[in-house]
């Protein structure tokens, strides 16, 4: 089966086509900046990777220009679209209605809808996506892969905040959580890594990249993660503050004359290590200035290490101990320098970073000692991958289902 699985943001759609069977990545590409003047379109896969100067005025647009690359041109995937079996979108906000993967329809469409409340670029983004396959693939069962349904088994004392109980009631506003696709393979691929049950485990789970989430896995079943109502909560990240004292932003509305959606603006886009080094969110620069004596550089990077080992500490004691933390994502995978910072004097925990094994690079892999109590992994996230196998799954059951129907009537 290949499932042609999509990640439509407010400007972009990213999109993979998977064969299940074989676990190839058949094509992959991107097409930014949509709606505007500088839109182009990359596809192919690593060095085979074209750029194709396109006009896209919206994402219908931008979903023909994806599928006519699958099947013509010189990186051309299939012959036909009918090679394309289903569709798995990759949703962020699925509310209190979605604790798993689901199979698209009028109903889910109006939930997507409904929630972009909570999320208000990436649903409606997700929409036009959708949107886009019933008009081109008219008649394709397509998947609603959600980025918050993995932490539903959160209890109430972890997804509420503290505050007058009517706004949970009158808004829902609680603890959602993001980056779960991520984080459920993090903690599946662990438990074969260690070669222990799932359910046996302890696992604490970093997603380490412009994004950047945490996640406490207690025998299998998330308990706590670092996002919240939005994903600008938890971790400081590449251009998101991350959890700060709540005071500061009706200190910065009143003294520097913002509004609410400015600040919004400030917190989500002008923070993190942006902010604090002045130089960029991508950490690559941000180390490059900071070996080269820049203080605010070196402030960020002891900032963002900082921000990770307090969350590590914090989910050892919400779980009453860990047995593997794994790193994944563009920093947790890469950064061997703040991978050393964040294990910095963790050592009385039992977490004993193997200062020899950090350095190596690429695949999955243990950097602990061998005499760490706790084993720190790490392990490339594969979120399309996780995309595309629910759309399988579902897809499976759902055609057995109609079969067996079928069968009885
Ligand atoms: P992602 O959002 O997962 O693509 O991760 C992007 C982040 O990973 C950026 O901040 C990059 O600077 C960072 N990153 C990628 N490769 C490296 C590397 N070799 N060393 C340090 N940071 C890296």
């Amino acid at each position: 089966m290949n499932v042609l699985v999509l990640n439509a943001g407010s400007s972009s759609l990213k999109y993979q086509l998977v064969n299940l069977e074989t676990k190839t990545v058949l094509a992959k590409g991107i097409c930014e900046r949509v709606g505007s003047k500088e839109a182009s379109h990359k596809h192919g896969i690593d060095e085979n990777e074209i750029v194709i100067d396109a006009e896209m005025a919206d994402h219908n647009q931008a979903m023909g220009l994806v599928l006519d690359a699958l099947v013509s041109g010189p990186n051309k995937a299939v012959d036909s679209l009918d090679e394309i079996d289903a569709v798995g979108h990759r949703v962020v906000q699925g509310g209190k209605y979605f604790d798993r993967s689901v199979l698209i329809d009028d109903y889910v469409i109006e939930k997507i809808d409904e929630l972009a409340e909570l999320a208000p670029l990436h649903n409606k983004a997700a929409l036009m996506g959708i949107e886009a396959c019933r008009a081109y693939l008219p008649g394709k069962p397509m998947v609603a892969v959600f980025d918050t349904s993995y932490f539903q088994t959160l209890a109430p004392k972890a997804y509420m905040y503290p505050i007058p109980y009517e706004l949970y009631e009158k808004h829902a506003i609680r603890k959602y959580g993001a980056h779960g696709t991520s984080h459920r393979y993090l903690a599946e691929r662990a438990a074969v890594m260690l070669d222990e049950p799932f359910d046996d485990l302890k696992l604490i789970t970093c997603h380490l990249g412009n994004g950047c989430s945490i996640s406490a896995i207690d025998h299998g079943i998330a308990v706590d993660t670092s996002m919240g109502l939005t994903p600008l909560d938890g971790l400081m990240m590449g251009t998101r503050s991350g959890a700060i004292d709540p005071a500061i932003v009706t200190f910065i509305m009143d003294h520097e004359d913002m509004s609410a959606s400015e600040v919004n603006d400030l917190l989500n886009k002008k923070s993190g290590l942006l902010g604090i080094s002045g130089i960029s969110n991508d950490l690559r620069s941000v180390r490059t200035a900071s070996e080269e004596g820049d203080e605010r550089a070196q402030l960020a990077y002891e900032m963002y290490s900082n921000s990770v080992k307090k969350y590590i500490g914090q989910y050892i004691a919400v779980m009453g101990g860990v047995d593997a933390i794994v790193l994944s994502a563009g920093v947790g995978e890469n950064c061997d320098k703040m991978r050393r910072l964040i294990f910095a004097g963790l050592q009385p925990l039992g977490i004993v970073l193997d200062l020899e094994k950090n350095k190596a690079r690429g695949g999955e892999r243990t950097i602990s000692t061998d005499d760490s109590a706790v084993q720190i992994l790490v392990i490339p996230t594969e979120e399309e991958y996780m995309i595309a196998r629910d759309t399988f799954d579902i897809v499976h059951e759902s055609l057995a289902g109609r079969d067996a129907a079928a069968a009885l009537s």
